[in-house]
């Protein structure tokens, strides 16, 4: 059975050490009670909760899965009561806003939350994790009756919240949605159509579940244009609140699927279901953006959550495991083979993991403490500044961090040579629960077409030009600093290459859309690649400053820097090549010879 110990140390690194985000964070209003000692207090504590309580039902849920009885869906053994103290303890409302009963903390909180939750239990951490989405559309857009009524159930955890757009014929392009809404008594609306694939659309957690739901007024315009958000509840409430009767929303059946099996995935059926509108008539898809961009930050994390626990199995395996002689002489002469971790290839195979892990985990607290600024910040500049470098970096989190996800997670799987295959170690769930998190909330392909299409060019083009500067500026603090030479060259150099790629390829895409789309998927990597350098060389810079280093944390970030620059970032050539090749190689193949 996988074990998983959270990376404690590695996430106060980042928060404290690597991006001061006590005095960041500190000094925003309503966060003035933050202190270094309360960070680390959560930390343990959600450290405890998913070492002890989620991990040891990851395994278990996996192969018993969610069950459809009835109507009903029921979650494997253990997720009812191990939700129950995770709702009592007060995890659901950590961000959340005081007003409506949450502890009002830093959202970097949650995120770092977020991280160890998917390493010890993905299929758990869908549930609570579409309702902080639903909480946080509901926040921004839904009417101050409706936020009274929902938000407070929502927050303590006792309701559910869940996203319902996707049907069988508009999953990608949502302007194809069919459900409808017809206006009813007292503002009210009737809903009907089918949702597919709708997670977390029936489970046994919570006494009652929010659905916000994508439908297009009767007589709405055709497409995008015409699509309202209503928020449907399973049960109707009473006169004081509480879930009465039944609404007309039924569970019509659940997915049996590759991986995330302890995460039901329903269709949902809507048969004049009573819904009330949220935000404004027609602009459905932008109120729901809200909580799609927080849900493409959350999927990110499952890739890194994910890579961290089978990195840490898989060393753990490496370790033990005796086969070869290491090519340079025996390493354990006493035993009759060396461990795995002797060879080189082993070893590549790991410390691509890790190194990716530490990255993508500075970059996803960065994106947090940005987005608690974009909240709360006083001035209007900083607000928008760090909202910029939010919205550029979410489709980068989302697609580069489940992309290395499932590549690594194969990667450690790959240690255990045929171990990995079979199910008692684990690995093999890893990978297969990795590799929903390219698929949904907007495919891979999706967020890469988002960055090339709309992020590189909105607002004159001002967010990537919002990170360039955050590079130059860096490269030029250190450009005298000789230490930094073997960082801050490959740095430079990538730096150098993405934004003249930036360059070539918005004027190529002026020219013809297609070079945009034939580009995106590469150029989103080598995008994810350079940030990754930009965090690799910072945190070598701090690290090369501890000399006095007792516990050899600071030398394995400083190796762990090294071989990132000198293994992985080098991709970035590759990667240039192929989006320089232009749309021709593929638009130009006549359809009749695929
Ligand atoms: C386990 C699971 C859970 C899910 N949970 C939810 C949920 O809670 N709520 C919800 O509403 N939905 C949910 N979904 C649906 C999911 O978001 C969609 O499956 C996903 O958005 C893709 O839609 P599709 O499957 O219809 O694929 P399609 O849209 O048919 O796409 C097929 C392929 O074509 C590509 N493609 C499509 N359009 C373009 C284009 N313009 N340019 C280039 N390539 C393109 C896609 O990238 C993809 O590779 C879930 C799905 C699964 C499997």
């Amino acid at each position: 059975m996988p074990s998983y110990k959270a990376p404690i140390r590695d996430l106060q690194f980042v928060f404290h050490e690597l991006l001061n985000a006590d005095d960041t964070l500190g000094t925003l209003p309503g966060y003035e009670e933050m202190s270094p000692d309360l960070v680390d207090a959560i930390l343990e504590e959600g450290a405890k909760l998913c070492e002890t309580l989620l991990q040891p039902i990851n395994q278990s849920g996996d192969l018993e899965g969610c069950r459809f009885t009835d109507g009903q869906v029921s979650t494997p053994q253990g997720f009812k009561e191990a939700y129950q103290t995770y709702a009592e303890g007060g995890w659901p409302s950590l961000a959340a806003d005081p007003e409506f009963g949450g502890q009002g903390l830093p959202e970097t909180l949650s995120f770092m939350m977020e991280e160890m939750i998917n390493s010890s239990n993905v299929s758990f951490g869908l549930y609570p994790g579409l309702t902080r989405g639903a909480i946080s559309a509901l926040s921004q857009h839904a009417s101050d009756e409706l936020k009274s009524r929902y938000l407070p159930k929502m927050v303590e955890g006792t309701w559910a919240g869940t996203m319902c757009l996707t049907e069988s014929q508009a999953g990608t392009d949502l302007g194809l949605i069919r459900t409808r809404a017809e206006p009813a008594s007292e503002g009210t609306y009737r809903i009907s159509g089918t949702k597919i694939f709708i997670t977390g659309g029936d489970q046994d957690l919570t006494e009652n579940i929010v659905h916000l739901v994508l439908a297009r007024i009767t007589g709405a315009p055709p497409g995008v244009r015409g699509i309202s958000l209503f928020l449907v509840p399973k049960f109707l409430s009473d006169a004081q609140g509480a879930p009465g009767e039944s609404n007309a929303v039924s569970c019509g059946s659940i997915e049996h699927k590759m991986g995330i099996k302890a995460s039901s995935t329903c269709v949902m059926n809507f048969d004049q279901a009573e819904g009330y509108l949220v935000g404004p008539e027609n602009k459905g898809l932008a109120c729901m953006f809200t909580m799609m961009n927080s849900e493409r930050l959350a999927i990110g994390i499952q890739g890194l959550g994910l890579a961290e626990v089978a990195y840490q199995n898989a060393v753990e395996y490496a370790r033990e495991r005796l086969q070869s002689r290491s090519a340079t002489g025996a390493k354990a002469p006493d035993q009759p083979a060396d461990p795995l971790l002797v060879h080189p290839d082993i070893r590549r195979m790991l410390l691509t993991t890790r190194a990716y892990n530490e990255g993508a985990r500075a970059i996803a607290v960065w994106t947090a403490v940005n987005i608690d600024i974009a909240h709360r910040h006083p001035d209007p500049a900083a607000r928008e500044a760090a909202d910029d470098l939010v919205a550029l970096i979410t489709p980068l989190i989302k697609a580069f961090f489940s992309d290395y996800g499932y590549e690594t997670t194969t990667l450690c799987q790959q240690v255990f040579g045929g171990h990995g295959y079979v199910r008692e170690w684990g690995m093999e769930q890893f990978v297969r629960d990795a590799r929903i998190a390219q698929i949904y909330e907007g495919t891979n392909g999706v967020q890469a077409l988002d960055l090339v299409r709309r992020k590189l060019f909105i607002h004159e083009g001002r967010l990537p030009e919002r990170f360039f500067d955050l590079l130059d500026g860096y490269i030029k603090q250190q450009q005298d600093n000789d230490s930094m030479r073997p960082f801050i060259d490959p740095l430079t150099q990538a730096s150098n290459l993405l934004q003249g790629l930036t360059g070539w390829l918005k004027k190529r895409g002026e020219e013809n859309p297609d070079e945009l789309g034939a580009a995106a998927t590469d150029y989103l990597r080598l995008f994810a690649l350079t940030a990754l350098a930009y965090f690799w060389a910072q945190m070598a810079g701090i690290a090369s400053t501890k000399e006095n280093d007792e516990t050899g944390y600071y030398g394995t970030k400083l190796a762990t820097a090294r071989f990132f620059m000198g293994r992985l970032l080098p991709q970035i050539h590759g990667l240039a090549e192929g989006i320089r090749s232009g749309s021709g190689l593929l638009m130009d193949y006549e359809e009749s010879e695929f």
